[in-house]
This record gives structure tokens, sequence and C-alpha cells, in this order.
């Protein structure tokens, strides 16, 4: 059986800034927020306060944390000698809008077991001052 390294392990972590703040804290209690136009509900991620269809102003609000994977690639490279490879990259893609989609990692799963289409739930864990948004997967009931 091949074993794989946890994801998780230190990184760097992202420029906290007044646009993306809730973001990176959102998992304080829990919760992942994405942003959503107040006008016309659609949602923005990456954080730019501003909806792309219409211009209106997007404020965070909570969403289910509930996705699929979209994309995703193992990385095999060093790029960090604190998070040794291998490790899994996913593109989520979030329950509430097509397109709705984040880069993010698993929090913990072989990566051998990771697909496209496979069900995940958000995850948070705290570093530092931010709480990293990751994916686990969802036990799919009567799977198999
Ligand atoms: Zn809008």
């Amino acid at each position: 059986m091949t074993t794989f390294n946890k994801p998780v392990r230190l990184r760097p972590l992202p420029t906290l800034t007044p646009t993306n703040h809730f973001f990176w804290t959102s998992g304080a209690d829990g919760r992942l927020r994405i942003q959503r136009c107040q006008d016309c509900g659609y949602y923005v991620h990456p954080p730019t306060g501003r909806c792309p269809r219409c211009l209106s102003i997007a404020t965070p609000e909570p969403v289910s944390g509930e996705g699929t994977v979209f994309s995703y690639t193992i990385n095999w490279y060093e790029w960090y000698p604190t998070l040794p490879p291998p490790y899994a990259i996913v593109l989520v893609e979030l329950a509430e809008q097509e397109g709705l989609r984040l880069t993010s990692a698993m929090a913990d799963a072989d990566l051998i077991d990771i697909t496209v289409g496979m069900r995940v739930r958000v995850t948070f864990r705290p570093l530092e001052n931010v709480w990293l948004p990751l994916f686990e997967p969802v036990e799919v009931p009567n799977a198999g």
C-alpha cells in the first residue's frame, strides 16, 4: 500500500487585505463565506466586492461548504521544505452555483482516492491568523 503525506503542513499563508479578510478568517465559526451580489444573487470568488454581472455590491454570505471536485492535480515537486510532496491541489466547485470554484487542498484523503466529481465538504485548519478552507470526502450512503 502506498502512503501519502497529509497535505496540511507549514505553507506560505495568504496576505490578509480588507477585501479578502472575511474569506481567510471565515472558518473561525466553522462556516465558509463567499461574496454574493446583493442585487442579482450571483456568487463572486475570488472576492472583489463587485458583481461581475451587474456591478452591484457583493458582500460575504455563508454557504453550505459542500461541493464536488471539478479537477485536481498531484504535486510531486518540493516547492517548500515544510510541505513535502506528494499532495493534491483540488479545484472544488461549490454546490451553490455552477462555475463557483475554489482552489484548495484535501485535508484528509489518500491521494489515490481523489476523483473528478467526488463529493467533498469544507473543513478548516487554523494556522496563525487564518483558517485555511480545505476539503474532505463526503461519505455517500449506499455507495458501492
Ligand atoms: Zn449582480
